[in-house]
C-alpha cells in the first residue's frame, strides 16, 4: 500500500505553501515600492514641485526656506510653517527680505 496524505493534509501543505509565496510577493511589493520612493526622492529632491528647477535654501532664525531659482515659489519643510508663524512681524519681514532683489 503506498502511504498517500490524506487530502486534508495535502490541503494544508497546498495551502502553507500559498501562504509562503503570498508573503515573499508581498515583501517583493513592498521592496518595490521602497525603490519607487527612493527613485522618485533622487529625481525630485530639493527641485520645485511646480517647475522642477532647483530650489536655492537659506537657513534663518533657524527655519529653511527653499525658494524657486525660476519660478520664484516658495516651500517650507514640515513643522517650518509653525515656526515662521511664530517669528515677530519685524523678523518675518526680514526673512522675506532676503529674497527680495
Ligand atoms: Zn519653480
Amino acid at each position: 500500500m503506498i502511504d498517500k496524505p490524506s487530502e486534508q493534509e495535502e490541503e494544508y501543505f497546498a495551502r502553507l505553501e500559498y501562504e509562503k509565496k503570498k508573503k515573499m510577493e508581498h515583501e517583493k511589493h513592498l521592496k518595490l515600492a521602497e525603490e519607487e520612493k527612493k527613485k522618485l526622492k533622487d529625481d525630485h529632491f530639493m527641485r520645485c514641485p511646480k517647475c522642477g528647477m532647483e530650489l536655492i535654501e537659506i537657513d534663518y532664525h533657524h527655519i529653511k526656506i527653499d525658494k524657486c531659482s525660476e519660478c520664484e515659489g516658495v516651500w517650507l519643510d514640515a513643522g517650518e510653517f509653525e515656526a515662521a508663524s511664530n517669528l515677530e512681524k519685524n523678523t518675518l519681514d526680514k526673512l522675506f527680505s532676503v529674497f527680495r532683489r
